[in-house]
């Protein structure tokens, strides 16, 4: 049962039509109840590198703080969708605690992603008492802030918001975007503030059938983005979500897409293609070649991937 929920600046950037892309990100659609046989209720496998009920140390310079336990609008294809339909809530407590503990046993992390849910749910009282306790459990850790916000409501991003992030540099600011018309006048006004200030704002996008699936409008977003003085971070393939295999691009399609984009953009505004691997294994980059082979398996046929230490995983074909 996962939430729906949209804020009134972000429909307001909906056109007319079920298939208007914004609409599509955010409006429930019966497909969601179709059975699909790849379907993963954790499709990166964090449970399987759950350093804390709340903490995920995957790779060893950096983790994952799943701090927001909601959003502002709920994207219909989110990764996370199981986990936040338990309504987790902000992190406080005993998880806060044990993740604390966690950060200041380990000095190998140097840097932590504040995510979620979306972490700018919560008011900058909260955020900045947990900004605190994480640099007090360990100084000088780099703080990755993963915020849909600055797209679906992007007066969150306040001259309050700014200076409570400017306190805490270094401090970079991960956004959400998929669309070019999500670059709405406020949206830039308000991240150009960030950068201005000091804060560095890169961007991840999902690629999504019906959304964004077209190199031109890619390479629209990503001109325009760099144009705001954003830094295209990641293109990702979709994850293996229950309810969202609709907006999977298919993997083939999903790579010519990104070759016809290489070629219409310049370096800068290229993010990297990527897939957090089914299960566990971590990010890949999607690139020529990165397709091992085929294979039948219970599910469906799959794609077989490599990763960079050889070892072969799935992908619905
Ligand atoms: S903002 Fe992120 S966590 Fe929230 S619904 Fe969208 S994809 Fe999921």
């Amino acid at each position: 049962m996962f939430p729906y929920g949209v804020t009134q600046h972000f429909e307001s950037l909906a056109g007319d039509g079920q298939n208007d892309p914004i609409k599509r990100q955010f409006l429930p659609d019966a497909r969601e109840d179709l059975p699909d046989p790849f379907a993963l209720d954790d499709p990166l496998g964090e449970g399987r590198h759950r350093a804390a009920p709340r903490l995920v140390h995957q790779y060893r310079d950096r983790a994952l703080l799943l701090a927001g336990g909601a959003c502002a609008a709920y994207c219909r294809y989110c990764f996370r969708r199981v986990w936040l339909a338990s309504s987790p809530g902000f992190i406080g407590g005993g998880e806060l605690e044990e993740s604390l503990a966690y950060l200041a046993a380990h000095p190998e992390i140097r840097e932590i992603l504040v995510s979620g849910g979306d972490p700018l749910t919560a008011d900058n009282a909260r955020l900045e008492e947990l900004f605190c306790l994480l640099r007090q459990a360990r100084p000088g850790l780099l703080l990755r802030v993963c915020s849909r916000m600055p797209v679906t409501s992007p007066s969150r991003l306040s001259g309050e918001t700014l200076s409570l992030f400017r306190r805490f540099r270094p401090l970079r600011l991960s956004i959400h975007i998929n669309h070019p018309r999500e670059l709405a006048p406020l949206t830039r006004e308000r991240l150009a503030a960030a950068v201005d200030g000091g804060i560095p704002v890169h961007t991840q996008t999902v690629l999504l059938r019906g959304v964004n699936d077209d190199a031109a409008l890619l390479a629209d977003l990503f001109r325009e983005c760099l144009n705001a003085g954003l830094t295209p971070y990641y293109l990702f393939q979709a994850d293996l979500a229950p309810g969202t295999a609709h907006f999977r691009v298919p993997l083939k399609r999903g790579l010519e897409i990104y070759g016809e984009l290489s070629a219409l953009v310049s370096g800068l505004a290229l993010p990297a293609y990527a897939l957090d691997l089914p299960g566990g294994g971590g990010k890949i980059r999607l690139c020529e070649g990165i397709i091992a082979g085929e294979k039948m398996t219970p599910a469906g046929l799959v794609y077989l991937l490599r990763d960079n230490n050889g070892k072969l995983w799935e992908y619905p074909y």
